[in-house]
C-alpha cells in the first residue's frame, strides 16, 4: 500500500495539518510543528494537542502516514559550540513535541561543517546530536534525509547516511528519508530505468532499505549532479514523470509516508491523483 500526501501547513495550529491533507485527498502527510524560520515557539497547548490527534484519527493518518520535519535553522553538525548547543537545544524541543503529538518519525537534514571542520568531523557531531535527543525522548525515530549536497551541506553521499547512523547508539530510533530530488542533484540517477535500480541497489548496499522510513517526491529545476536543490512540480523537471512510475510500482516503498514538497501547492491534489493512477 501507498501512503501519498503533501507538506501541508499548519498555519493556525497543528490541528489543521490533517485537515489540510484530507482536503487534497492525501494518505500521508507532512508538517512543521512549529514557525520553521524562528529558534522558539511556544509550547503546544492540550487543547491544540488533542485536536491534532482526533483529527488524525479521524482523517485516518496513523502515526506511520505522518512525517514532521524540524526547523531550517538547526544544524546538527555546528562547528562551533555556540550554535551545536542552539541546534540541539530546538532540535530534543522538536523531538518533544512530536512525543507530545504522538508522533513516531522526526524527519531533518543533518547538517553542515561552513568549511571549518572535516567532513568527518561534522558527521560525528550531528550522530552526537541524534544520541542526546534520543536519550530525552522516547518513541520518536530521527529520520535523516539525504541532501542535494549545496553548499557546504552534508548528507549527499549514501556513506554520510550510514557514517552518522553508524555513530547512533540506538539503532532502532534512527532512519533515512530520501528526496527524489536531492539524490538526483547529488549525482545519483533516478531518471532511467538502469539508473534508479543502480542507485536504490547502492542505497540498499550502503545503508539498507530496513532504515527508509520516508520518501519525498520531488521533481527537480537541475541537472543530475547539480549538487542544487531547486524542487519542481512532477513531470516539469529534469527528473520527468519516469521515476515516479516506477517508484508507485516498486514494493520498496511500500506502507512509508510519501510526501511531495512541490512548489505548487495547487497541483498537490492533482499529483497525488496522477501517482495514485500510475500503480499498475
Ligand atoms: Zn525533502
Ligand atoms: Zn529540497
Amino acid at each position: 500500500m501507498k501512503y501519498i500526501g503533501a507538506h501541508v501547513s499548519a498555519a493556525g495550529g497543528v490541528e489543521n495539518a490533517p485537515l489540510n491533507a484530507k482536503k487534497i485527498g492525501a494518505t500521508a502527510f507532512a508538517l512543521f510543528t512549529k514557525n520553521q524560520r524562528q529558534w522558539k515557539a511556544k509550547p503546544l497547548t492540550d487543547a491544540s494537542i488533542a485536536r491534532f490527534k482526533e483529527n488524525c484519527r479521524q482523517g485516518g493518518y496513523t502515526p506511520d502516514r505522518i512525517l514532521p520535519h524540524d526547523s531550517y535553522l538547526i544544524n546538527l553538525g555546528h562547528p562551533e559550540q555556540e550554535g551545536l548547543a542552539k541546534s540541539r537545544t530546538a532540535f530534543i524541543d522538536e523531538f518533544n513535541r512530536c512525543e507530545q503529538l504522538g508522533l513516531k518519525y522526526l524527519n531533518f537534514h543533518p547538517g553542515s561543517h561552513l568549511k571549518k571542520i572535516s567532513e568527518e568531523a561534522c558527521l560525528a557531531r550531528i550522530a552526537e546530536s541524534i544520541n542526546k535527543a534520543l536519550a530525552r525522548t522516547s518513541g520518536v525515530t530521527a529520520v535523516i534525509e539525504n541532501t542535494a549536497g549545496q553548499g557546504t551541506n552534508m548528507g549527499h553521499r549514501f556513506e554520510h547516511l550510514a557514517a552518522i547512523i553508524a555513530g547512533v547508539e540506538d539503532q532502532s530510533r534512527v532512519g533515512v528519508c530520501l528526496d527524489t530530488c536531492h539524490t538526483f542533484s547529488a549525482g545519483y540517477d533516478l531518471a532511467t530505468p538502469d539508473g534508479y535500480e543502480k542507485t536504490l541497489a547502492r542505497f540498499d548496499e550502503v545503508v539498507g532499505f530496513s532504515f527508509l522510513k520516508g520518501l519525498h517526491l520531488n521533481d527537480g529545476k537541475k541537472i543530475m549532479g547539480s549538487r542544487v536543490d531547486r524542487h519542481e512540480s512532477l513531470g516539469k523537471g529534469t527528473l520527468g514523470l519516469k521515476p515516479f512510475r516506477m517508484i508507485m510500482n516498486d514494493p520498496r516503498f511500500d506502507g512509508i509516508p510519501m510526501i511531495l514538497e512541490t512548489p505548487n501547492e495547487d497541483l498537490w491534489a492533482e499529483e497525488i491523483r496522477m501517482l495514485m493512477e500510475m500503480v499498475r
